[in-house]
């Protein structure tokens, strides 16, 4: 499905350049030296090669001020080249990620993070949708498991998976339209609220939480969890698990996803789409400014 986005998303690219002389461009900015981060980086980077998409990565060490971030968030929203700008989480604790989030130009904020683009969401507007979401959505709905009157229970309620899912499946709109529970720590056991799920999306954070056995049987299973754990067997000593035993639940889910090769792939699809978005400006025009 991922390969497929891409490939639509190539085909678009290819028009607007025809047509308007328009190549989409993505910038990076990478705080630090987080492995994690490294790697998100290096995988969307090659994506925009693939695409024929410009991109640019700004590194710049974990020391660096706020100021000095924001200053550089400034320059890349003035940028003609650069259509959507995209700043890796996590950044150093004396940088206040909320305020780096409200300084990226809403109309560049292809990860769909800023308060404008959140709260168009929520009211069922047109806006930057968040990619690990909007490729759940997209899984849902290319895979024949359309949301649409089924109970979905979220668990987690992060600002960039559980709330931002959870509201794109309740509007009442095609592929959503479903009745959602989101759970999280605040309510004790999750067990029972997992049981009633038609569609589970686990975005929690904690290796193989979710298992077999506190599924319903047929249950459709998102696994949104990119958890390192150690594996000997391997050479850097680790590996990737998601939040849910995959073992057990595929012995009792009518479909799942796997980690890897599952949601991470999705998500970086969809931040092709949205930087193609950004680009063609059909989005936000210049009367939204
Ligand atoms: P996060 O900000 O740490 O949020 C985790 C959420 O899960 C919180 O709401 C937390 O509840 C809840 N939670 C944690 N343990 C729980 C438990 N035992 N029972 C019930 N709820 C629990 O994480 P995130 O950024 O949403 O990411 C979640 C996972 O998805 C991580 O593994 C991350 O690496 C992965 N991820 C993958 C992609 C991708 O492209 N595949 C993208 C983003 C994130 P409280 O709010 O009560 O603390």
């Amino acid at each position: 499905m991922a390969a497929a986005i891409k490939e639509e998303v190539r085909r678009d690219a290819g028009e607007l350049l025809r047509t308007r002389g328009i190549v989409p461009g993505l910038a990076f900015i990478l705080v630090g030296d987080d492995p994690g981060s490294e790697v998100y980086v290096r995988s969307k980077g090659k994506a925009c090669e693939e695409l024929h998409f410009r991109s640019a990565t700004e590194r710049r060490p974990a020391t660096l001020s706020q100021g000095d971030l924001l200053a550089l968030i400034a320059a890349l929203n003035a940028d003609p080249s650069i259509h959507g700008v995209l700043v890796q989480l996590p950044l150093p604790r004396h940088i206040d990620e909320q305020r780096v989030i409200e300084a990226i130009d809403y109309r560049k904020d292809v990860d769909g993070f800023h308060p404008v683009n959140v709260g168009r969401l929520s009211l069922g507007l047109p806006c930057f949708r968040p990619c690990t979401p909007a490729g759940i959505l997209e899984m849902l709905a290319r895979s024949g498991n359309d949301p649409g009157g089924k109970h979905v229970v979220v668990v987690g309620r992060s600002n960039i998976v559980g709330k931002p899912v959870a509201s794109m499946l309740v509007q009442k709109q095609k592929g959503a339209n479903a009745a959602v529970t989101v759970v999280h720590t605040g309510v004790g056991d999750i067990a029972p609220y997992v049981r009633q799920a038609d569609i589970v999306v686990a975005a929690m954070g904690r290796p193989r939480a979710i298992t077999g056995a506190m599924l319903k049987a047929g249950a459709v299973v998102i696994d949104v969890g990119m958890n390192r754990i150690p594996d000997a067997s391997t050479k850097s000593g680790t590996r990737l698990a998601g939040d849910v035993d995959f073992a057990s639940a595929s012995d009792v889910a009518s479909a799942i996803t796997p980690v890897p090769g599952g949601v991470g792939l999705m998500t970086i699809a969809m931040l092709m789409r949205n930087t193609l978005l950004a680009a063609s400006g059909t989005l936000y025009t210049n009367s939204d400014i």
